[in-house]
């Protein structure tokens, strides 16, 4: 990578460990221009699980799919940008703690429907009506009810 310090293209790793329990690689560099030493940390973005789709095709997990799906249903709503991020992280720290490798997507989508419960209810209704496909009006009114309450 870059140096930081003058952006000369060649840094050279002088040192480099395991940290974290092994989760995270810390990297001393040295620039080769200007010689001065940095700290790199390297995570793997691989410790979310696949998701395993309704059809059983197993996917990669998409963050910008889950971030998509949550901005629609909050679309105009009075939520900001900082809340929708922290909901994803927690959403994301969820599924680590699962320590699957594979995960059902109704199990995001029911942690999703958690995340936008509590942040705006219109969101939730808006939310639950595409993923549960409510099979009547009836349903849908109780699901409402329930929120009022
Ligand atoms: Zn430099």
């Amino acid at each position: 990578m870059h140096c930081p310090f003058c952006s000369a293209i060649d840094t050279k790793v002088i040192d480099s460990r395991l940290v974290a329990e092994g989760h995270q690689v810390r990297r001393r560099r040295e620039c080769l221009l200007c010689h001065e030493r940095f700290t790199t940390f390297e995570t793997a973005e691989l410790l979310l699980p696949r998701v395993i789709k309704s059809n059983g095709c197993r996917e990669p997990f998409n963050e910008d799919k889950l971030r998509g799906g949550i901005q629609r249903a909050l679309e105009k709503r009075p939520v900001s940008l900082e809340a929708v991020e922290e909901s994803i992280n927690r959403i994301k720290s969820k599924l680590r703690a699962t320590g699957e490798r594979e995960l059902d997507s109704k199990l995001i989508g029911n942690l999703v429907m958690e995340e936008l419960k509590s942040l705006d209810k219109v969101a939730y209704i808006r939310f639950a009506s595409v993923y549960r496909s409510f099979e009547d009006i009836r349903e849908f009114g109780e699901e409402i009810a329930r929120l009022e309450k």
